[in-house]
């Protein structure tokens, strides 16, 4: 890999590496952009085939957090690392303690968090390091768990985009096909049942929907048969790639609006939605209240505050859908062009000099 190429290109400002031989860390921390604040994005542990492939993971995901923070309206920039090793049997307390220390070297610039692979306990022992990780015990002051405040930042998304498909942001009636009722899908169930909802549900656990059944009045389909199903609204809360080449000629819905990261398979996908008519809700901004919610650690969590942010995230929806509209431009397009000029903007702004310029943490 060419890696000064691939950094000019997308304009990355930092990648670091960190090795430690007595634990075993082999880790790549990647930095985006920081115009707005510094870069905030997960540790993944994985194990990867090819070290080409830890990196292109690291910086993908981390210019993913770019753009995420920005059209989330925080002042945060982009950044991940990746460690590469298996989550399962390579974790140890030197391991993260030492990629703590290389974080806290990095003196600010890039919060780690929770990510696949890595949970609260993990942080814990960054922290042990470094201030600079967002995600700890709830002991420490941390937010807890992200994923109900996800449902609602992913639900009060969905209102916003019914409104852009049917005029009324109005569930009563409409129904809605979940694909995972997991931490957040089954959260994102309930609020639609309370909002008058009906719904379609399918999930591998049969137990999670069981529970949908029996509590709230679901219908079940299997697996295979959720994205055909008769809806308004389809809710992919599972897996990343679902609308792709073999799926999207088989959805019946007018609005897609879930949590799950990575929805299109390829832009096309996007592309093709927009030209159906069919209001994409652009999985980065309807998911990004577990972003909000670990940001407000940073200024001593408060749990109203947090939800109000994140109530916002219909507006944001709003703004995306208009600007689609006035440009005839897909909705995930609009979401781009929305981060980029709001950087674009921010850097303009902190280019007048302050003598004493005062690092923003929010
Ligand atoms: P989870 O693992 O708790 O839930 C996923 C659910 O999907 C599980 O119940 C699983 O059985 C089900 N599932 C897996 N494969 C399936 C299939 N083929 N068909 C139907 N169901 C299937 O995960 P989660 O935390 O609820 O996250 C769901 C999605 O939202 C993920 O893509 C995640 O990256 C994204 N997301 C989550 C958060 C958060 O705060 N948890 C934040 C942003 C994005």
């Amino acid at each position: 890999m060419n890696i000064f190429a691939y950094l000019e290109q997308y304009d990355y400002e930092q990648l670091v590496f960190c090795q430690d031989k007595a634990s075993g860390l082999k880790a790549i921390i990647a930095i985006h952009d920081t115009t707005l604040g510094p870069a905030l994005g997960g540790c993944r542990m994985w194990t990867y085939a090819r070290e080409d492939d830890a990196i292109l993971d690291a910086l993908r995901l981390a210019r993913g957090m770019t753009y995420k923070a920005a059209v989330a309206g925080l002042n945060l920039g982009g950044g991940k690392t990746v460690v590469m090793g298996n989550a399962k049997t390579d974790k140890n307390e030197a391991l993260f303690r030492s990629l703590g220390r290389y974080i806290q070297s990095l003196g600010g610039r890039y919060i780690t968090a929770e990510d696949v692979g890595t949970d609260v306990h993990d942080m814990d022992l960054i922290h042990m390091e470094t201030d600079y990780v967002t995600g700890i015990s709830q002991a420490y002051g941390s937010s807890g768990n992200p994923s109900p405040v996800t449902a609602f930042g992913v639900f009060r998304g969905m209102q916003a985009t019914v409104k852009a498909a049917f005029g009324t942001d109005d569930l009563a009636g409409k129904r809605v096909a979940i694909q995972g009722l997991g931490n957040v899908g089954m959260h994102v169930a309930r609020l639609v049942k309370e909002a008058g909802g009906e719904l379609i549900v399918a999930d591998i656990n049969d137990d999670s929907v069981r529970s949908a059944v029996n509590e709230l009045n679901a219908k079940a389909v299997d697996v295979k048969d959720i994205f055909e199903v008769d809806c308004d609204i389809f809710a992919p809360c599972a897996l990343g790639a679902v609308i792709n080449d073999s799926t999207i000629d088989r959805l019946r819905c007018q609005v897609i609006a879930g949590s799950a990261n990575n929805q299109l398979a390829e832009d096309k996908h996007g592309d093709l939605l927009h030209q159906r008519g069919v209001a994409y809700a652009p999985d980065y901004v309807i998911n990004a209240g577990g972003l909000m919610n670990v940001a407000d650690e940073l200024e001593g969590y408060n749990a109203e505050r947090a939800h109000n942010k994140v109530d916002g995230i219909y507006q944001i929806i709003e703004n995306v859908f208009e600007m689609s509209r006035k440009e005839n431009i897909p909705s995930y397009r609009a979401a781009d062009r929305l981060a980029e000029q709001r950087i674009d903007q921010m850097r303009r702004v902190r280019s007048n000099y302050l003598f004493h310029e005062k690092s923003l943490h929010r």
